[in-house]
């Protein structure tokens, strides 16, 4: 059996006609940036998350660099965050001129550990920027209470979470600013490259729309020095075609979590755990082995037995060559740092059938077994 890490074609075989019709009938209007079809979207998202404002840019790494712009994050400022993330959740501060400052994760949910947050804060924080990291909500009460305490921004990269709720709410309604990503194989994907900011903040709204469209104010004149990064109208038709489905999609993914984490309970790896707040959407499905030879070994017992498995993430932000030249000799990123060299993602996606799972459980049994 050959078990791919994600099927987007299986995806998109299910709503294809819906798809097919809405690009031709943006084609048929020829009206490729902006329009109907862009606003559209961006209220229906919006909608969905429960925010004012959705503003749609070219990639969810624009979003977080352009959000943070608008929310006023420059020279001098620092923003705590974590280290376990892809490694654009930083860039984002970094391009801005600011500076990140790590705090290390929980144990059990990968996220950012509100216990570690308080005493990252000083006189240069301004914004305290959680990942809800593959697919789980960070635990954003805590760190609101600390936010607000401070005076400091709360930031949510939400750019594997489309969907998760936080106590009953949806991620990217919680924060002052959120972002996402439409990368193909997030659980809401493009057929290329997008990204959105949500937020209820007007002000902030009006500044991301003026810097995605050459920092203009009205046609031609031009209030700031801005860029070019607006959503693709026809990545915005895809998406939106997509969009009534996610609900059951992440449905689906539950489903499949559920019955891997059932079949695994005798296994001697880690399952992840959904915390109570939580309503995970499991974008990834993370295990932990014991180290990291374990990991290489089990990888490769699965590649030969035709299962594909991702590292999300080998390497954490901080261990980058791109961030060598920094200093963080006072971050304390133990957790972190382990479970980088032990976690490894099965396959996952909404279409993945049970018999699939009950393979590739069998593959790890035997892994273990011999
Ligand atoms: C995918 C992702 C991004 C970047 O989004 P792109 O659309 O690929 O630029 C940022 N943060 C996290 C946590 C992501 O998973």
């Amino acid at each position: 059996m050959d078990i791919p890490f994600v099927d987007l074609h299986e995806n998109y075989k299910r709503i294809s006609d819906r798809i097919d019709r809405e690009l031709a009938e943006v084609i048929n209007q020829t009206s490729f940036i902006g329009g109907d079809k862009l606003a559209e979207f961006e209220r229906n998202f919006a909608d969905y998350i429960g925010v004012e404002h959705g503003v749609g840019v070219a990639s969810g790494t624009d979003a977080i660099f352009l959000g943070l712009k608008a929310a006023g994050i420059g020279v001098g400022d620092e923003v705590i965050t974590v280290s376990n993330t892809f490694v654009s959740t930083v860039d984002g501060i970094i391009h801005n001129g600011a500076r990140p400052r790590f705090v290390d994760i929980d144990a059990d949910t990968y996220t950012m550990d509100p216990n570690r947050v308080e005493e990252a804060v000083n006189e240069d924080t301004k914004a305290i920027m959680p990942v809800h990291l593959y697919g789980q909500p960070a635990d954003l009460n805590p760190l609101r209470e600390i936010a607000n305490k401070h005076d400091l921004l709360l930031i949510e990269d939400a750019a594997q979470a489309h969907g998760a709720r936080y106590e009953g709410k949806r991620v990217g309604s919680i924060g002052d600013l959120a972002f996402f990503s439409f990368y193909p194989s997030k659980n809401l994907g493009a057929f290329g490259d997008g990204g959105l900011v949500a937020t209820d903040n007007d002000d902030m709204a009006e500044q991301i729309r003026m810097l995605r469209e050459y920092g203009e104010s009205t046609k031609y004149e031009h209030q700031e020095v801005g860029y070019n990064s607006r959503l693709d109208t026809l990545q915005a038709a895809v998406l939106d075609a997509k969009l009534p489905e996610l609900d059951q999609w992440n449905e689906e993914r539950r489903d499949a979590a559920a019955l891997y984490n059932d079949l695994l309970a005798d296994i001697p790896i880690l399952t992840p755990d959904c915390a109570p707040f939580s309503d995970h959407i499991y974008h990834l499905y993370v295990i932990q082995t014991k180290n990291k030879s374990e990991r290489r070994a089990l990888k490769n017992h699965l590649e030969q037995n035709g299962v594909s498995t991702g590292i999300h993430y080998p390497i954490p932000v901080h261990e980058q060559p791109s961030y060598q030249q920094m200093d963080y000799k006072f971050a304390d990123l133990q957790t972190t740092q382990k479970t980088s060299r032990r976690i490894l993602s099965l396959p996952m996606y909404p279409e993945i059938e049970k018999n699939e799972i009950r393979y590739i459980v069998d593959k790890i049994e035997t892994f273990y077994e011999d």
